[in-house]
């Protein structure tokens, strides 16, 4: 793998100490928001001195900027496998944002998981959720009856979880869904930083997916997918750039991804996040993977040496799991945890839900856990300081879970 190409912008950021002194930072929360590659930046930093509104200016600037939006579309198609006629690329402010778009086109019932992150969970007004059961297998079972007993238009299903990792076969999702007569949606808001995903091959009909944790900044998401919901629907947001034709009593709305993308959008967003797709398509993923596979089961097994610590798992199968280990210890508080962790070893982690309360509900763990999730920049040193951080904090009194009463 190519470290150069793969650098970071937050390579060697020192962070306080509660005694004062400061530390390299450990970052475990790439499932929040990942660091920019330092190439995105680059990307970014080229096209700011000569920016300009895109499709209405006739400037040279502004034609400059509408090609380079309209070329980060294509590359973000062809990255995700959809560079296929019948697929519109519309670019949103995040994956919140694109299923909700594409909660208003859907025509009819949504089935999904009750693994859901809440953007892929609350947008559904006619959702359907089918509980998990204990492997994968008898999951897909559960939801080929639901499929079966009552038809439905989507099937709406994370690519892999935001709590445990664990990837979804989505080949065979889109097989399950299609022979139900449903359409399928991937939430690759995970999947995506993690693996490759091929769209077409894999037969998925819509994905949606976040720039900020796939390596580039804030404020970009797209929805992919097939182009007659999306065209038949109201825009999303009503306004200039999505109508072609206005009269004082009507409109004619654009079709393509200009229906959805009323006013002026966010191209140095789009340019980011395509930047960041032409980094990792360049990258040798399976070397990429396989790099992650061994820490992240360094960072799970020692984990689970330590007493009365239980990582969280879904299923009790040996599927794919991409690099995100959550836990939580027997007498523990997970916020304390956290915070000692941050203070004393420069360790970030996450406690808390994760936007995932009927999972969290589900795992029996209603009151939290601390997720330790991995990305381009993490080390073994960070997985063993980590580790050490833990071990210290589940014998230290401030991380003691208080009960009720106190
Ligand atoms: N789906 C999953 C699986 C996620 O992990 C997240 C982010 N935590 C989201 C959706 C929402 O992403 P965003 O905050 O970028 O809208």
């Amino acid at each position: 793998v190519d470290t150069t190409t793969l650098r970071l912008v937050d390579d060697g950021l020192r962070v306080p100490l509660a005694d004062s002194r400061t530390c390299a930072y450990a970052n475990f929360d790439y499932a929040a928001s990942a660091p920019a590659l330092e190439r995105v930046v680059d990307a970014v930093r080229s096209a700011l001195p000569s920016y300009a509104s895109v499709h209405r200016g006739a400037g040279a600037p502004s034609r400059v900027t509408t090609d380079r939006y309209e070329r980060a579309r294509d590359t973000i198609a062809r990255f995700f496998g959809a560079a296929e006629p019948g697929y519109h690329v519309c670019f949103t402010r995040n994956t919140t944002d694109a299923l909700n778009l594409l909660s208003r086109c859907v025509p009819g019932d949504v089935v999904v998981l009750e693994i859901e992150h809440h953007a892929n969970f609350l947008p559904w007004a006619r959702r359907r959720v089918v509980p998990v059961a204990a492997t994968r297998s008898d999951t897909l079972a559960a939801l080929e009856q639901e499929l079966s007993a009552r038809p439905a238009a989507l099937l709406a299903v994370t690519g892999a979880s935001n709590v445990t990792g664990e990837v979804l076969p989505i080949g065979e999702l889109a097989r399950l869904a299609h022979r139900h007569g449903a359409r399928i949606l991937i939430d690759a808001a995970q999947l995506a930083p993690h693996r490759r995903i091929d769209l077409c091959a894999s037969g998925i009909d819509y994905l949606v997916a976040s720039g900020h944790k796939l390596y580039a900044p804030f404020g970009t998401g797209v929805l992919i997918g097939r182009a007659d919901w999306l065209d038949a629907a109201p825009p999303y947001l009503a306004g200039g750039g999505a109508s072609a034709a206005v009269t004082r009593s009507g409109v004619d709305w654009h079709t393509g991804p200009a229906r959805h993308e009323g006013g002026t959008p966010n191209v140095l967003g789009a340019i980011a996040f395509a930047a960041a797709c032409e980094v990792l398509a360049a990258t040798d993923r399976g070397a990429l993977v396989r790099d992650e596979q061994t820490l992240t089961d360094r960072l799970r097994r020692g984990l689970e040496s330590i007493d009365g610590l239980r990582t969280l798992r879904i299923w009790h199968d040996d599927g794919d799991v991409v690099g995100i280990v959550s836990f939580v210890v027997a007498g523990c508080d997970p916020a304390a945890v956290a915070e000692l962790l941050s203070n004393e070893f420069g360790v970030g982690v996450r406690a808390g839900k994760f936007c995932a309360h009927p999972l969290l509900a589900a795992l029996g763990c209603s009151d939290g856990a601390v997720r330790a999730s991995i990305g381009l920049g993490t080390t073994i040193d960070d997985i063993d300081r980590l580790i050490a951080g833990v071990r210290c904090a589940v014998t230290d009194p401030r991380c003691a879970r208080r009960t009720r009463s106190q």
